[in-house]
């Protein structure tokens, strides 16, 4: 059901207004956004609908086709531990950015997986804020509105992420990457060419959200930043890079992984830029192989789907997101893609066609 549809059915009448906020996958540039590197995701085609109306009260009612049941939350309220409270603080961040302090309905419809890595939570929060933004014209840019919903999920939410998600949510069109420099903030959107397909899989495996590993890692590349004096191990100079060889394992394999990616995803930019598909593909295979041997973040089921996917006709293959479970991104030349994806889900039952 499309959201104008879902918002008649619940609140008996028709919506405002309609937004669309897409999902994101990372291109390349893994782990790399905590340790002042460059990423680059790009939007896919899965993404939410949000419907919205004002609403009488001082509350906010929201209805989603992914969860059972109606919301309806006072705008004195906290964090609840429900699905709602995304689009919820989002709805209340939207006030504080401008919207008028009034009721709304909200009724958001989506194909976007949770969980994914693909940012549903980012498109949510970027997407209601919007949806809540526009019921009354008030115009907030981009970066602002991505920062937003970046304090939503840390401050309200409490998960520590960074900004990459919602920058890309709020940002890159559909056809484009977002080159985003996490040190500064500089982004630039850059073209993907005609006749290049990034085909995402989910690898069947998921992680769970909360067992501690992607925290230990950032806790790693920290230790290791220490030791050998960088302030972002992405930016290490000669001296570090020669003190981050001398470390012992496994700070030494994290702090390699994160300087490394950072300088694979610099050069896949050019190869973006260049229309150089062989080279982003290579780009895209040592990234994996990184992640696998130094970041040790991949599984034994990721590591064989990425080689079947290459032996499949992919020109570059990766894990992508955080690790340890969730999404395949190859790049596919797209007359091979039918048999590329009937030779992995051949070989892979768990594995679900993405974008
Ligand atoms: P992801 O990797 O997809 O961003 P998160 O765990 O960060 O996963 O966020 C998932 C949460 O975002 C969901 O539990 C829910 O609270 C919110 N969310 C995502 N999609 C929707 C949706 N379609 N409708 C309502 N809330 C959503
Ligand atoms: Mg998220």
């Amino acid at each position: 059901m499309s959201a104008s549809g879902l918002f008649q059915e619940t609140f008996g009448r028709a919506p405002a207004i309609v937004m669309r906020a897409h999902g994101r996958v990372n291109l390349i540039g893994e782990h790399v956004d905590y340790n002042g590197g460059l990423v680059l995701p790009t939007p896919i085609a899965r993404r939410l609908e949000i419907a919205a109306g004002f609403a009488g009260e001082d509350r906010v009612a929201i209805a989603s086709n992914r969860f059972a049941g109606v919301d309806s939350r006072a705008f004195v309220e906290g964090r609840s531990g429900r699905w709602s409270d995304y689009a919820f603080a989002a709805a209340l961040k939207a006030i504080e950015l401008g919207a008028p302090r009034r009721g709304l309905a909200i009724a958001i419809a989506s194909d976007l997986p949770e969980g994914a890595g693909l940012s549903s939570s980012a498109a949510t929060v970027v997407g209601v804020i919007r949806a809540a933004l526009a019921l009354s014209a008030r115009e907030v840019d981009d970066v602002s509105i991505a920062r937003a919903a970046q304090a939503v999920e840390n401050d309200f939410i409490g998960v520590p992420c960074g900004i990459m998600d919602q920058m890309a949510v709020a940002l890159a069109r559909p056809g484009e990457a977002l080159a985003l420099d996490t040190s500064t903030l500089a982004c630039e959107r850059v073209a993907i060419p005609a006749g290049w397909r990034f085909a995402v899989i989910h690898s069947g495996e998921t992680r769970a959200l909360n067992d501690g590993r992607y925290a230990l890692r950032r806790l790693e590349c920290e230790r290791a930043a220490r030791a050998v004096g960088a302030e972002a191990l992405c930016r290490a100079d000669a001296r570090q890079e020669a003190a981050i060889e001398a470390l012992a394992p496994p700070l030494r394999g994290r702090a390699r992984h994160a300087l490394s990616e950072h300088r694979r995803t610099v050069a896949a930019v050019a190869a973006l830029r260049a229309g150089n598909a062989a080279g982003f593909g290579r780009l895209m295979d040592e990234s994996h192989a990184s992640m696998r041997d130094d970041f040790e973040v991949t599984t034994p089921l990721i590591d064989a789907e990425v080689e079947a996917s290459r032996a499949a006709g992919a020109l570059g293959a990766r894990m992508t997101g955080g690790g340890f479970g969730g999404c395949v991104v190859s790049l596919i030349p797209p007359e091979r893609e039918e048999g590329w994806a009937a030779a992995l889900a051949a070989r892979f039952p768990g594995v679900r066609f993405i974008a």
